[in-house]
């Protein structure tokens, strides 16, 4: 979609920093760090929220998410992480392309929840 913030970084109309690429999806910081660290992941195919991902979809996104998960904790050192998704805008989804939000946490006074 044109219009969509998400799909213009993965044609590269809006530069990201990317994390994590393949066939299927992309991971990128997000540019508002909750915390160090804080990574999306999103499909390459647009789908408004979870509501609309097919299985296949959510499957690209889960594989590789443990791994993505993984190199997160190696690079960052956290001593957690939020691994979330906002449905609808009363939840707080504020971009309308599927994404995960992977969010480092470093304990009490890191700024998050
Ligand atoms: P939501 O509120 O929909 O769960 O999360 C959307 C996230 O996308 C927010 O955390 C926001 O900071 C991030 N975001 C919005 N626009 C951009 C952008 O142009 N680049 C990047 N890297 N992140 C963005
Ligand atoms: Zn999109």
């Amino acid at each position: 979609m044109s219009n969509c913030i998400f799909c213009q970084i993965i044609n590269g109309d809006i530069p990201s920093k990317k994390v994590f690429e393949n066939e299927h999806v992309l991971a990128f910081l997000d540019i508002s760090q909750i915390t160090k660290g804080h990574t999306l992941i999103i499909p390459k195919i647009h789908n408004e929220n979870i509501y609309d991902l097919s299985p296949e979809a959510a499957r690209n996104i889960f594989e590789v998410v443990p791994q993505l998960a993984n190199a997160i904790k190696a690079e960052f050192n956290p001593v957690g992480m939020n691994i979330i998704t906002n449905t609808g805008e009363a939840a707080g989804q504020t971009v309308f392309h599927y994404h995960m939000h992977l969010i480092p946490r470093y304990g009490s006074g890191d700024g998050f929840g």
